[in-house]
């Protein structure tokens, strides 16, 4: 009679099994008047191990348990305890539920397994049965349902046309949005962000008479009160000034949409809003420049970081680290990197192979170490340990430990954070080169990224090599990651400056410690760069260098100069013309007159070779101080340098952070 139990009744006049015969009388004895109709359905079966009843529950409570069961063993692949599932199924057959969302008791419970197990089971049996369509009437949106992360909150907007217009936004927004299958991505919390902001100006509208539920009656007047309680806001620390700047863009943009849209129109929701309800590009405050120092750590503090390495426990969070030290790429680049990760370029040297999913730039080639790619084939040793029996193609360099029977998920960015900052505070004080303590909140996993531009830079890395292994797609953006400072860069011009020749290698003497302000503004607006030196024939000069009236024979021009900072495209230069000579005198398969016109000339192999002579001379006379000086002042020019025009180029080493281990 008891409606879960499957066990024989003990007496064959009796109507329960011995173990509900022995309950019923317990509990009826502390309560005569419990219904017994009542207790027969809500009564739990007696527990078998192994077994977990379902009888009793209503239909669709059974039916959004097993898929809630399907989903949490097929996506996450975790295991559910046969205990947790029979105890929550035996609370749902007590409290008579009609659905899983009925369930109020998680309160009661502080076992975490119990908790998860619940909360999972609720979250995919209700996405199971949502869509899009259904999912946009609440006003609570689950944005797995959208392909996204989190949970989208529009209650805190009170005014119901401002609540429709930020749903209509956001339902027209979130299918522009990248998503990457299996993984987390920051669009949810983009679009709750500018959620977020109208709930600020939901807020302020309410202090309205009319609590700001009227469209038409809105204007500049209320724009205004919002834009003061924002200024209020950061005035009195309750935002900061990028909390401001942002509300103000991110409300614009939605106002500017739902504009664009037709939700003002008359059959809109916000129908009737006044063209003057909107916030102007005036409106917003001026981003703050910010100056130097850049993000990056210095080269002293990454060489400490390096030699605490080992203490980070875990093998996958070490190397996880490790990469983002020797190659720059973001932490979410290196925790997706699949296996088969490490590649060779024709002629054998390693290549990384990433995606850029910011940029959504796939399979991007990043030239690497061997002391880099030995960390990579060492991982990968680990992984295929680990997982023998999984294809190549689904494993995942750095495998997290959780719920990953087959080695096809990948730790997280957020886990990983969690593990570098765990251990960067745990290693003793850094010291920078003063010996002055180093703030270690500034050792996050980006700063990896920065320093890996700035070590580049400082090694003479051209900008526009550096915008390709950073894979920006602009210079600007690459400029952002390093930084050389005005008064650093003045410095070495006038260094430089005081070093400089004309094409016959004769001193061009110049007071280079009074160099005017002027000077230096005609050396960026006077000048065009040419392969070894600089051009300052007005003509190329204002074509941008592309009108060059001697077809670029600038070994024998008069406006061409040069300085010690080009000394090493002067060597390069040599060498090409010498072995082109070369290889056109073992040609044989080209026309003599050909050979003749191809053929460096003699004099240009020789003002060549004098003005480096020349050059060299200068610095060898030089103090060893001096000599210093103007090594660092030629590093700082070089850095800044972009021109091509197809020169072969060397460039100094790569400061050594760890043994063999740099990038
Ligand atoms: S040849 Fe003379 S004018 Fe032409 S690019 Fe060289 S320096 Fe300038």
């Amino acid at each position: 009679m008891v409606a879960a139990c499957r066990r024989p009744r003990r007496h064959h006049e009796g109507v329960y099994c011995g173990a509900h015969q022995q309950r019923w009388r317990e509990v009826r004895r502390e309560d005569p008047k419990l219904s017994e109709a009542r207790w027969r359905r809500t009564e739990a079966p007696v527990s078998c191990a192994g077994e977990v009843s379902f009888v009793g529950l209503a239909p669709l409570v059974v039916a959004e348990i097993l898929l809630g069961l399907q989903q949490r063993c097929r996506l996450a692949g975790t295991v559910t305890k046969d205990a947790s599932l029979r105890a929550f199924c035996n609370e749902l057959r007590a409290m008579q539920a009609k659905r899983l969302a009925d369930y109020r008791g998680l309160d009661a419970h502080s076992d975490q397994v119990f908790r998860a197990m619940v909360h999972a089971l609720m979250t995919e049996s209700s996405r199971a049965m949502a869509s899009p369509e259904t999912e946009v009437g609440k006003d609570v949106w689950d944005l797995a349902v959208f392909g996204h992360n989190g949970t989208l909150d529009f209650s805190g907007i009170s005014q119901r046309w401002l609540r429709e217009t930020a749903k209509r936004w956001a339902a027209d927004d979130l299918p522009r949005r990248r998503v990457r299958a299996g993984r987390r991505s920051s669009v949810g919390l983009n679009v709750r962000h500018h959620i977020g902001c109208l709930v600020r100006l939901s807020q302020a509208l309410r202090r309205r008479p009319d609590r700001g539920e009227v469209p038409p009656a809105l204007g500049r007047a209320d724009m205004e009160a919002f834009l003061h309680r924002l200024s209020y806001l950061e005035s009195t620390g309750k935002a900061s000034g990028d909390a401001r700047i942002r509300a103000c863009r991110e409300v614009r943009a939605v106002l500017n949409r739902a504009r664009a849209m037709g939700l003002t129109r008359p059959s809109g929701p916000a129908a009737g809003l006044g063209e003057d309800f909107a916030i102007h590009r005036d409106d917003i405050p001026e981003t703050p420049q910010r100056g130097e120092p850049g993000r990056d750590l210095p080269t002293e503090i990454l060489r400490q970081l390096c030699t605490h390495l080992p203490a980070i426990a875990s093998t996958e969070m070490r190397t996880g680290v490790e990469l983002a030290i020797d190659t720059g790429r973001r932490p979410e680049e290196i925790c997706d990197l699949p296996y088969d990760c490490l590649a060779r370029d024709d002629d054998g040297s390693p290549v990384l192979v990433y995606s850029n999913f910011k940029a959504n730039r796939l399979d991007r080639r990043l030239p690497i170490s061997e002391a880099t790619a030995t960390l990579i084939s060492a991982q990968q040793q680990r992984v295929r340990a680990r997982y023998p029996h999984t294809p190549i193609r689904d494993l995942k360099l750095l495998p997290t430990d959780r719920r990953n029977p087959d080695g096809a998920r990948a730790i997280t960015g957020f886990s990983l954070a969690f593990h570098h900052r765990k251990w960067v505070d745990n290693i003793p004080e850094l010291r920078a080169a003063d010996g002055a303590e180093f703030d270690k909140r500034l050792v996050v996993l980006y700063a990896y990224r920065h320093s890996y531009a700035q070590r580049h830079a400082d090694a003479g890395v051209p900008i526009d090599v550096l915008r390709q292994l950073m894979d920006h797609s602009k210079l600007d953006t690459t400029k952002q990651y390093y930084h050389v400072g005005e008064a650093r860069r003045r410095e070495a011009v006038d260094r430089v400056a005081a070093m400089q020749f004309d094409r016959h290698g004769n001193r061009v003497w110049r007071d280079a410690k009074a160099l005017l302000d002027s000077e230096h503004a005609r050396r960026a607006v006077g000048e065009v760069a040419v392969p070894y030196g600089v051009c300052a024939e007005p003509t190329n000069v204002k074509a941008g260098g592309g009108a060059c009236p001697y077809r670029f024979r600038c070994a024998g021009c008069d406006h061409f100069r040069t300085d010690v900072s080009y000394l090493p495209d002067l060597h390069a230069y040599l060498d090409d013309l010498l072995r082109t000579r070369e290889r056109l005198r073992a040609a044989t398969d080209i026309d003599d007159w050909a050979r003749t016109d191809a053929t460096p000339s003699t004099q240009e192999i020789t003002r060549i070779r004098r003005l480096i002579n020349r050059v060299s001379d200068g610095l060898d006379q030089l103090t060893a101080e001096e000599r210093t000086h103007i090594d660092t002042a030629i590093a700082t020019m070089r850095r800044h340098r972009a021109v091509m025009l197809g020169m072969p180029r060397t460039r100094p080493v790569l400061p050594d952070l760890r043994a063999g281990a740099t990038a």
